[in-house]
C-alpha cells in the first residue's frame, strides 16, 4: 500500500539499522481505503543521523521536535525521532520533548486512537490502542484518559471535532465528555490554529451534526453563538431555532471556506433584533447589519486575512436583500460587487432559504432565475465597470464632491448609463451629477 518514495525512506533507515514506519494520519487513510495526502515517517534514527544517511536531500526543518524533511523523487517526507512529551503547562506544546528508543513510547503521545498506528516497509500494521477496531466502527477515542489529553494540549479538542466532522465518524462517551468538560482551555489556544481546525470541521461531511451537538464547545471562542442556541424564532417561515437554522445553512452550502464561514456567522445578528408583531410573529429587522458588524470583529478576532474578512462582511450584511431576476436589478447589484462576490451572494442566500422551512423552498427558484439573468448580462458583455465610465474621483472632486458622496455619486451614474438614460460623455456625466 505505501507508495515506493516511502518505502525508499524506510528500508534505507532499516539498512542503517533504525527502526522506521510510516505513521499517524497516513496509516488511518490507507486502512480506510482513501489516499493519504502526505506521508510522516517516526523513527529510532537521531535527527543528526536521518541528516547523515540522507545527505543532500534532508532539510531540518523542526530539530528540537526532531523533526527531518527528506525530500525523494520531488516529495517531501517528515521524519521524526520517536518521541516522548515532557510535561505540559501552557496546555498546547509540552515544555520539552525527550527521543526515545521505543515506537510504543511514540505512538502513546498521539491523540486519538485511529491516529495512533504504525505501519512499517512490509506493511504490518502496530495498533497499541485499538485504533483498526475504532476505525471500523467509526469513533473517535482518545490515547489514554481524555480529561488529561485535552488538558495538555486543548487544540486536541477541536482536532476531536474536526475529525468527527471530517470523517462523520462518532465520538466515543468518556472522549465527547471531555470535550465538553475541557472546552475552556481552548482560551489558551491561538487563534490561527482555532480558525485553521474549524475551516476543516465546516468543510466536513459531519458538520450539521457536530454543529448542532457542540454549540457550548464553540461558544468557547465564539461567544456570540451562544444566545442563538434555542432562540425561537416565532415565524412560520421558519421551522428551527436560530442555531439550528445556522447549522442546516453551512451543511446547505458548497465545501468552501469563505462560503461556510459566511453562513456560520450570517444570523449572529438575530437575537439582538428580535421583535414580535401584533399578530404573534417574529421579526429581526437590522440583523444583517448587526451580524455585519459581529462578523468584522470575528475574522479580526481569529485573524482572517482582510479580503475575506471584507467579503464575509458584506455577504452578511447584504444576505437580506431581495435580488429581482431582472436585468435591471441584477445589473446594478452586479456593478456594485462584481461577478464573484454577487455569486457567492447568491450562493449565500440559497443556503440561506433551504434552510429555513421545507415548505417555502420554492424561494430558492428565484435565485436560481437571478443567476440565470446574471449569465445572460455577463454573455451579452454589456456590463461596464466605473473604469469604462468617462469620469473618474478627481473629476467629481473637482467640482467640489466629497468622501462617499464621490462614490454614490459614481454608482448612481454608471447604472444610468448601463440602464441606457444616461450617454457615456464627460460634459453629460458631469451636468447630470451636478443636478442629481
Ligand atoms: P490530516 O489528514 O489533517 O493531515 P493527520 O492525522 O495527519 O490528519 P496532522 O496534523 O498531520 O494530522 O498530524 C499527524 C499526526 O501527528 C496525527 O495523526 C497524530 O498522530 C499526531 N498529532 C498531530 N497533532 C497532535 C496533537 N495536537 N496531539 C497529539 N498528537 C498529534
Ligand atoms: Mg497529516
Amino acid at each position: 500500500m505505501l507508495p515506493q518514495e516511502v518505502k525508499n525512506v524506510l528500508s534505507r533507515l532499516e539498512a542503517a539499522g533504525f527502526a522506521a514506519y510510516a505513521v499517524g494520519g497516513c496509516v488511518r487513510d490507507m486502512l480506510r481505503l482513501v489516499t493519504p495526502h502526505d506521508y510522516d515517517i517516526t523513527t529510532a534514527a537521531r535527527p543528526e543521523d536521518v541528516l547523515a544517511l540522507f545527505d543532500g536531500c534532508a532539510i531540518p526543518t523542526g530539530l528540537q521536535h526532531g523533526t527531518v524533511t527528506v525530500r525523494q523523487n520531488g516529495q517531501s517526507f517528515e521524519v521524526t525521532t520517536f518521541r516522548a512529551d515532557g510535561p505540559y503547562t501552557d496546555h498546547r506544546r509540552p515544555d520539552s520533548v525527550q527521543f526515545s528508543h521505543s515506537l510504543q513510547e511514540d505512538l502513546r503521545r498521539r491523540d486519538f486512537t485511529i491516529n495512533a498506528m504504525a505501519m512499517d516497509l512490509r506493511g504490518t500494521v502496530y495498533d497499541f490502542h485499538g485504533g483498526r477496531k475504532d476505525l471500523e466502527k467509526g469513533l473517535l477515542r482518545c490515547v489514554g484518559d481524555a480529561e488529561t489529553r485535552f488538558g495538555e494540549d486543548a487544540l486536541r479538542i477541536l482536532r476531536c471535532l474536526r475529525f468527527a466532522s471530517v470523517l462523520g465518524f462518532a465520538i466515543e462517551e468518556e472522549t465527547a465528555a471531555a470535550v465538553e468538560n475541557c472546552a475552556p482551555l481552548l482560551g489558551h489556544i491561538a487563534a490561527e490554529r482555532i480558525r485553521e481546525e474549524m475551516t476543516k470541521l465546516l468543510c466536513g461531511d459531519g458538520a450539521l451534526e457536530v454543529l448542532l451537538t457542540y454549540p457550548r464547545v464553540f461558544g468557547t471562542f465564539l461567544p456570540e453563538i451562544l444566545p442563538c442556541v434555542g432562540f425561537d424564532q416565532q415565524n412560520v417561515h421558519h421551522l428551527y431555532d436560530v442555531w439550528q437554522h445556522t447549522a442546516h445553512a453551512v451543511a446547505a452550502a458548497p465545501k468552501e471556506p469563505l462560503l461556510r464561514w459566511t453562513l456560520l456567522l450570517h444570523d449572529l445578528g438575530k437575537p439582538g433584533c428580535f421583535t414580535v408583531d401584533e399578530a404573534g410573529q417574529g421579526h429581526f429587522y437590522g440583523h444583517d447589519a448587526l451580524g455585519a458588524a459581529l462578523a468584522a470583529d470575528i475574522t479580526r478576532r481569529l485573524r482572517f486575512d482582510k479580503k475575506s474578512a471584507q467579503r464575509i462582511e458584506l455577504l452578511i450584511a447584504r444576505h437580506m436583500r431581495q435580488i429581482e431576476p431582472t436585468e435591471k436589478a441584477v445589473g446594478r447589484v452586479l456593478r456594485q460587487l462584481g461577478e464573484e462576490a454577487l455569486r457567492q451572494l447568491l450562493i449565500v442566500k440559497r443556503s440561506d432559504a433551504s434552510a429555513c422551512h421545507p415548505d417555502f423552498a420554492w424561494q430558492t427558484g428565484h435565485l436560481d432565475e437571478a443567476e440565470a439573468v446574471l449569465d445572460r448580462l455577463l454573455a451579452q458583455e454589456t456590463c461596464f465597470t466605473l473604469r469604462h465610465l468617462a469620469v473618474n474621483g478627481h473629476d467629481l472632486m473637482a467640482i467640489g464632491l466629497q468622501g462617499s458622496a464621490i462614490g454614490q455619486a459614481l454608482n448612481a451614474a454608471l447604472d444610468a448609463v448601463a440602464e441606457g438614460t444616461l450617454i457615456n460623455e464627460k460634459e453629460a456625466l458631469l451636468d447630470w451629477i451636478a443636478n442629481r
